[in-house]
């Protein structure tokens, strides 16, 4: 498994994320930011558990993220 973690407070709104695995996120309608579909928070930090087939695509996403938001561990 994989886990997906999204520093969501310092997200910028620019749907990168979205654009390129929709399958996980979505791009608020209240506050403009990413939501990471499924996952549970701790404060402002979101986590995701999800097969390593998501693996290499979100490396993918993670790395085009303008402000290095999504960690994987
Ligand atoms: S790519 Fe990063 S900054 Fe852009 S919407 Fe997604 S999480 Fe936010």
């Amino acid at each position: 498994m994989t886990k997906l973690i999204h520093y969501r407070n310092k997200c910028i709104g620019c749907g990168i994320c979205y654009e390129h695995q929709p399958e996980l996120w979505r791009m608020s309608g209240k506050d403009g930011k990413a939501t990471l579909l499924h996952s549970t928070a701790k404060k402002d930090v979101f986590v995701l558990q999800v097969s390593n087939l998501y693996k290499i695509k979100t490396q993918e996403v993670a790395g085009a993220c303008p402000v290095k938001i999504i960690k994987i561990v």
